[in-house]
């Protein structure tokens, strides 16, 4: 089994993304911490990398004992306070920049120099998270594909600001764990956004105009265009919040009004309808 390049690791943020990021970095040997601010959030976590391992496990890709190895691994605490000599943080926490501003400032005041900030953000500016710090040439976006421990992609980007040493040190990193990294640079969205959000956003288009139904655009895109899963699946997987946190970061960038959010997602967000993490979005969930 290959064995990550970074040996101690803390994940910010134990949602979606973080409880899959922290997984991915203890099952190539890493210890993580794992913080989130919520309890329940953190236990959440917790129990999404124990349900993941044991799909592993069930699937006979994975023996128990290095299961529950790679599970020990991993450190739960509530106390973005708690991380201190780690070789490479990675922040998963809300898609909202005033939020991962206030957790970069203060990963800067406490983390020894030689610490490389990430985020995994799909869309918040690198150059301006970095500027929430004084180490602006070790920030760096890492941004893993949801689930993390089955999709190969990072895409790495690089702020105005980081060094050429940080990107190949988060390249080599990203190899370490058998992914593929891509490089981009920060412009709202990178790359995987910037080309998928707009199609996500035009399929709830078609959905508000009665274009088709959810299933009949799902399927056209599946079997027309060979995707494997339709764009409001999709997004359902992705976090209804987190499609229309990254179409309003495209707009805002972009400035272009093609990247407007469709309405029909404002008030499915509004309405507490998230996609399968709420279980309920375009499709309902048990
Ligand atoms: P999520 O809502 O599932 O989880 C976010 C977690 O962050 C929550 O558990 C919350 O309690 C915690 N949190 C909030 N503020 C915090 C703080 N100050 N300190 C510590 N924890 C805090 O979100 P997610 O889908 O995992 O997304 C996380 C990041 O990953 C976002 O930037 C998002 O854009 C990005 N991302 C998401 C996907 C996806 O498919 N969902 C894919 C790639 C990247």
């Amino acid at each position: 089994m290959a064995k990550s390049l970074f040996q101690k690791v803390a994940v910010v943020g134990a949602g979606t993304m973080g409880n899959g990021i922290a997984q991915t970095f203890a099952a190539y040997g890493a210890s993580v911490q794992l913080v989130d601010v919520d309890e329940n959030g953190l236990k959440k976590g917790l129990a999404a990398i124990e349900g993941s391992l044991a799909r592993f496990v069930k699937k006979g890709t994975l023996p128990e004992a290095d299961a529950k190895a790679i599970l020990a691994r991993v450190t739960p605490s509530k106390e973005l306070a708690s991380i201190r000599d780690v070789e490479l943080v990675v922040e998963a926490v809300v898609e909202k920049p005033e939020v991962k501003s206030s957790v970069f400032r203060q990963l800067d005041a406490q983390c020894p120099a030689h610490t490389i900030l990430s985020s995994n953000t799909s869309s918040i500016s690198i150059t301006k998270i970095a500027a929430s710090t004084k180490r602006a040439d070790r920030v760096i976006g890492m941004h893993f594909m949801n689930p993390v421990p089955l999709m190969k992609l990072v895409e790495v980007i690089r702020g105005q600001e980081t060094s050429a040493e940080t990107t190949a040190k988060v390249m080599s990193a990203s190899e370490s764990l058998e992914k593929v990294p891509v490089e981009a640079s920060d412009y709202p969205g990178f790359v995987s956004n910037r080309v998928l959000m707009p199609m996500i956003n035009e399929a709830v288009f078609c959905l508000m105009e009665g274009v088709a139904t959810r299933e009949g655009i799902d399927t056209v895109m599946k079997l027309g265009m060979n995707h494997p899963m339709g764009p409001l699946a999709l997004a359902d997987l992705i976090g209804l919040d987190v499609c229309l946190d990254i179409l309003e970061v495209l707009h805002a960038g972009l400035g272009d009004d093609k990247y407007r959010p469709c309405p029909l997602l404002r008030r499915y967000v509004a309405a507490g309808r998230l996609g399968k993490k709420s279980g309920k979005g375009f499709y309902e969930y048990s």
